[in-house]
């Protein structure tokens, strides 16, 4: 029942946006305090913790880490660590697969994983993009440790007043938003589907909203499908609001922002906050094509949001690190050679739902250090990620090839070479019954195609062009015609994620 008192009483403690680099600033003076508090009492206080049992397998004791992190900083500490094999995969932190590390092997369960020092007040669902769907238990004074990086987000972004829209089910922005005085003027539901859970628990956390004073909307339905109508909804606001955060997946907000584009109407004013899905040059460049400006955020379920955009950023979907809450080092291949790099995670703040030891979530990117003059940069902001992307491969024919390659060509080459947007192409993995696979290229029926077979040979040539290996690869898929074109929209994640590229799931039937 903590949950019933802990939400009015989060409703009413406020923190402006002005105040937030201030306060940032003071916890990264005590960054390596509050690791070292998480990590004794979550993982050496912990005896079910993968973590202390990977520890110990390289002989890491309490008194070593702490050794190391006073001689070599939190990133130094963790890149050694991972270089002796203390790191989680993403596959390992859902169990799919045992920790093996040499003659270690850990069949560690997912809930081995979840942050001992919370009592949740709420659960939300993952969205389920990479399979199955679980519950993640979450404390509000996580929103509030993030809500400092979007408060001192806005005030690098020059925004002024603004009040916020949340595109997504889970109440999280809206929490966020709230926390930082920004009044929510929409909720919205990307997809039209929304269960039973879902409709009573947005109702209990109005209930609560309004028992601290805040009027919170309800959730509405506001399909991604039809871009027009939040197009429409937005230009009707902008009226009132001189300045609108939308925070939305990356792929529904492109929609709306081509839809404004091509009608020739404006979107000045709006700051879109776009999350969830990979943030292109290609997306960028949609978005803001109708005169709104955008903010991409990185986070994820397991330990939410880590990065924030910088505002002087020299290309598209440079993110200043939140390393007031998160380290990240960049781990090399893996030892069994089934991952590419990765960027590995490690959680310092204590309400985070997932405790992240050097764990990766899927995602590489670039790490570096500039000085770029704005408001994270000032207070001590100044780890940088850019080109996140996903490391996951591809399947067809017992050919895997990089995610990564795939993305550029859907997002920039076939829209070049066809027309359409960084939206209108979709790969998706299929498994048949009798064990072949096959790729889907979904086409968008708005882009005007008259022979399908022209797109097919072009993304079979796009593949091939890398090497001779590539093009090993590009010839098997075209002689076992492993690739269908097929004229339907992308389709989107039961969230409402527009993924480039929808990996098979009908190999995951064995897991539990
Ligand atoms: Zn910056």
């Amino acid at each position: 029942m903590r949950s019933i008192w802990a939400m009015p009483r989060f409703f009413r403690q406020g923190v402006r946006p002005s105040d937030c680099p201030a306060l940032l600033r003071q916890l990264l003076v005590r960054r390596d305090e509050r690791f070292l508090d998480v990590v004794r009492r979550a993982v050496f206080g912990n005896p079910r913790s993968p973590y202390l049992a990977l520890l110990r397998s390289v002989g890491c004791e309490w008194g070593d880490l702490v050794v190391l992190v006073r001689a070599e900083g939190i990133e130094g500490a963790m890149r050694q660590l991972a270089d002796r094999g203390v790191y989680v995969t993403g596959v390992e932190l859902k169990a799919r697969r045992p920790i093996v590390r040499g003659s270690f092997t850990l069949h560690p369960r997912p809930r081995d994983f979840v942050n001992p020092l919370i009592a949740p007040h709420f659960f939300v669902p993952t969205s389920g993009s990479t399979g199955g769907s679980s519950l993640i238990g979450r404390v509000l004074a996580e929103r509030r440790e993030f809500a400092l990086l979007l408060g001192a987000g806005l005030v690098a972004h020059g925004a002024r007043n603004p009040v916020s829209v949340s595109w997504r089910v889970a109440p999280l922005s809206m929490f966020d938003f709230e926390a930082l005085g920004c009044r929510t003027i929409g909720w919205f539901n990307p997809v039209s589907y929304a269960s039973e859970t879902t409709r009573l628990g947005q109702l209990f956390i109005v209930a609560m909203a309004a028992a601290a004073g805040r009027r919170l909307p309800v959730l509405r339905a506001m399909p991604l499908d039809q871009p027009g109508r939040m197009l429409d909804w937005l230009r009707r606001r902008l009226r009132e609001h001189a300045e609108i955060v939308v925070v939305g997946y990356t792929g529904a907000i492109v929609r709306v922002a081509t839809t404004a584009a091509e009608r020739g109407l404006s979107l000045s004013g709006v700051i879109w906050n776009p999350i969830g899905e990979p943030y292109t040059a290609e997306r960028h460049a949609a978005i803001t094509a109708s005169g709104g400006r955008s903010m991409p955020q990185y986070g994820a379920n397991e330990c939410g949001s880590m990065a924030m955009a910088c505002p002087h950023a020299e290309q598209p979907g440079e993110l200043h690190v939140g390393t007031h809450r998160v380290a990240f080092v960049r781990r090399g291949p893996d030892r069994a050679g089934d991952d590419g790099g990765a960027l590995a995670i490690t959680t310092l703040d204590p309400y985070t739902p997932t405790i992240m030891f050097n764990t990766d979530l899927g995602d590489d990117a670039d790490i570096s250090t500039r000085d770029c003059g704005c408001v994270f940069g000032q207070i001590g902001l100044t780890t940088r990620i850019m080109n996140v992307r996903p490391f996951g491969r591809l399947s067809s024919e017992g050919i895997t090839f990089e995610a990564v390659d795939i993305v550029a060509i859907l997002e920039r080459e076939l829209p070049a070479r066809f027309g359409g947007h960084a939206t209108d192409y979709q790969i998706a993995e299929e498994h048949s019954a009798d064990g072949r696979s096959r790729l889907i290229l979904r086409v968008h029926p708005r882009v005007r195609i008259d022979d399908t077979h022209a797109v097919r040979d072009f993304l079979l040539h796009a593949i091939g062009r890398g090497g001779v290996a590539d093009r090993h690869i590009s010839r098997v898929l075209g002689e076992a015609d492993a690739i269908q074109v097929a004229r339907q929209a992308p389709i989107a994640t039961a969230v409402g994620k527009i993924l480039p590229f929808v990996p098979s799931r009908t190999r995951r039937s064995g897991d539990s």
